[in-house]
């Protein structure tokens, strides 16, 4: 296909009811950051923007947990989390808000265009509804098992195990988030998106790359995983979505009699994108519209792969039908990152902060960028540990990179005065030097057009590695004395390595390559500066500062101690939802009283069960208890306990439970009789 004009590129946007962790950076931010920062170095007209994801359930329902507006919310992290992309070196052109009012205008504005053409349908249907909270349940509200892979916290929108959209009545055994109740159904009315109606055109364009005959962008380039899930999609046939909801937090349905109704947080985030960009024009005082409405632009969208159905298939028909749009020429989706031999997790606080991250280790950004995008889950699924972000630092920038920079700088100094020698007559071994100097940035750039992010950081790392081995295996301090003139010539192709490693290491690390760049007085923002003779003889340069420092065994200690800790908080913080109401007859249908433990025994060949004789005063009777891994038999004998005495009989182990002894079990499984705080006797009733 031809070269682009120019480029669109955004990162899904984040929601602002959480700090961002390195799963977010790896996945929408950092490979859309390499890809901006490369295309900007070689001269390309491109806009990258992304902004806090404002709207919808995950703010609503995290403000109720803290007890405060959605406001605070929003801007308590829109803030945090603004000032962490900025301190992490990712470059948007704009980072912007989806609950400003020009976006709630813009968003309005589009759905009334779609509403006139009669892209939408209503509907009145069905939907769950909390009678307790006495609130209709959409997206993050409800949570049940998702029927396609059976994880049991699916959401009303989307399981977040196997990246399936879902709709509220997807779910088996959907359970209320507010109350834990069993919601009730109720009539509401919805605008509904028929995206069955759009079958066929997006078959031809996801699986072909057309529109209308018209080629749209090129299938082989596509990742994928990508192609298959909408095919999947497609092939099971597309259901209408809801567009709308009932929540009275998001941008107003601009429909007269729609009190309480929003936009569907997936119809209004998509269109924060234009938002976005409308913003950055005006800044920078130019015109948005052919960003995305001209055909020689390409719209790029950088996302993790539980957004894809949302950018491959719903925003290409809300943009098909406004009409003046063009689509997405490529959504170079990510797979997840894992950390440490489990799933990133915000509720259970399994997670690297990347806000601490910076406060741990302060002017390391380069150090994680460089871990993620080795790692980056481009094709599949990866995992993050602290021992491996150890080796790379360790083994790959500070033993190659900043090895190899190090000794061409100091021994410029020590030879020369830090003044660039001329070369002599090339050997083989040079040449074959100055050839991976010459095809480096072509492999780099020809990789990072291709979305490959990982393979064209190692390719900008074997510069560097190239170089070392060189050095290495030329050994200059040993010809120091004997054939100086050979030194020369080795001291100075040390050197244009060196000043081209700004250059294709930029894209991945933005900060030292400013540092080597600025000590050698060359450019690392250029792409079409690299050269064999980038550093002119006879410049002086001045000496570099350390680049990378070894990370210690107590460093990854301590990160892991830090993250093991957050968990167990998170875990003690954890509560089970209440469940569903009980009238007052099914309570005191429970015959309640306190027994006495009168012996006790091991039941054999189990772990956790005692055999207890318990005093009821009706009755002595034999009780089967999962207590034996935390009291002994001995230990129980005389406790005064509460027990359920009219459960029904049924056989344990061989052994016939008459009724129940109650416990109480805290956030680690530990448990602990429920006594009468003033002693009692056996028989005292419990109410
Ligand atoms: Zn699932």
């Amino acid at each position: 296909m031809k070269d682009p004009k120019r480029y669109m590129v955004t990162s899904a946007l984040p929601y602002a009811n959480g700090p961002l962790h390195i799963g977010h950076i790896a996945g929408a931010m950092l490979p859309a950051d390499i890809y901006v920062r490369y295309l900007r170095a070689a001269g390309e007209d491109v806009v990258w923007i992304c902004g806090s994801d404002e709207h919808g359930a995950a703010i609503t329902l995290r403000a109720k947990k803290e007890g405060v507006t959605p406001k605070e919310i929003v801007d308590r992290y829109h803030s945090l989390m603004s000032s962490t992309f900025e301190n992490f070196g990712i470059s948007f052109d704009v980072y912007d808000r989806t609950s400003s009012p020009e976006h709630h205008e813009n968003a309005q504005e589009f759905f009334l265009n779609l509403l006139e053409k009669g892209s939408f349908e209503v509907k009145t249907e069905k939907q769950y509804f909390d009678v307790e909270a006495n609130q209709f349940l959409a997206d993050r509200y409800i949570i049940g098992t998702c029927p396609k892979c059976g994880h049991d916290h699916a959401y009303g929108d989307q399981c977040e195990n196997c990246g399936s959209a879902l709709s509220p009545n997807d779910l088996i055994d959907p359970r209320s988030v507010l109350s834990g109740s069993k919601p009730e159904l109720r009539e509401t009315s919805l605008w509904y998106l028929p995206m069955g109606d759009h079958e066929e055109w997006l078959k031809s364009y996801i699986e072909e790359g057309t529109l209308n005959g018209e080629q749209q962008h090129d299938v082989k380039a596509w990742k994928k995983h990508v192609i298959g899930q909408c095919k999947s999609w497609i092939d099971s046939g597309l259901q209408s979505r809801a567009m709308t909801r009932d929540l009275d937090w998001g941008v107003q349905v601009p429909v007269e009699g729609a009190d309480g109704k929003v936009l569907y947080v997936w119809l209004d985030a998509p269109i924060g994108y234009i938002t976005a960009t409308k913003r950055w024009a005006e800044q920078n005082n130019t015109d948005w519209k052919p960003y995305w409405q001209e055909k020689d632009t390409q719209l790029i969208h950088f996302i993790g792969k539980d957004n894809i159905v949302f950018h491959c298939l719903i925003f290409p028909i809300l943009l098909k039908e406004h009409g003046d749009y063009i689509l997405p020429y490529n959504v170079p989706a990510n797979e997840f990152m894992n950390l440490e031999g489990d799933k990133i997790s915000t509720s259970r606080n399994w997670a690297v902060w990347l806000h601490e991250y910076l406060e741990d280790f302060p002017d390391k950004q380069d150090e994680m960028r460089y871990v993620l995008c080795s790692i980056m889950p481009e094709q599949k699924d990866s995992e993050f540990t602290w021992n491996d972000y150890k080796d790379r630092v360790n083994n790959e920038l500070a033993d190659i990179l900043g090895n190899f920079v190090n000794r061409a700088v100091v021994l410029t100094h020590k030879y020369y005065d830090g003044i660039v020698p001329a070369p002599n007559e090339f050997t083989k071994v040079d040449l074959e030097l100055i050839k991976v100097i010459e095809e480096t940035p072509k492999k780099v750039a020809q990789l990072l057009k291709s979305y490959r992010f990982r393979e064209a950081q190692l390719e900008a790392m074997n510069l560097a590695r190239a170089g070392n081995k060189y050095m290495t295996e030329e050994e200059p301090w040993k010809l120091a004395k004997t054939d100086p003139e050979r030194v020369k010539t080795i001291i100075h192709l040390c050197l244009q390595v060196t000043a081209n490693l700004p250059i294709v290491l930029n894209p991945f690390l933005p900060f030292t390559s400013k540092k080597i760049a600025g000590a050698l007085g060359t450019v690392h923002e250029d792409w079409n500066a690299a050269s064999t003779t980038l550093l002119e003889v006879g410049t002086a340069i001045e000496k570099t500062p350390i680049l990378f420092v070894k990370v210690d065994d107590a460093t990854v200690e301590a990160q892991m101690a830090k993250l093991e800790a957050s968990k167990a908080q998170a875990a003690e913080k954890e509560v089970e939802p209440v469940k569903e109401s009980i009238d007052f007859d099914q309570f005191t249908g429970m015959d309640l009283r306190i027994g006495e433990i009168t012996a006790a025994e091991r039941i054999p060949k189990t772990k956790k069960l005692l055999k207890l004789s318990v005093k009821t005063g009706v009755d002595e009777r034999t009780v089967v208890s999962g207590i034996a891994e935390h009291y002994s038999p001995e230990e129980v004998i005389g406790k005064k306990v509460t027990m359920l005495l009219n459960l029904a009989p049924r056989k344990i182990k061989g052994v016939e439970s008459q009724g129940m002894v109650l416990m109480s079990e805290d956030a680690q499984g530990n448990l602990s009789f429920v006594s009468p705080e003033k002693g009692g006797k056996a028989g005292d009733t419990v109410r």
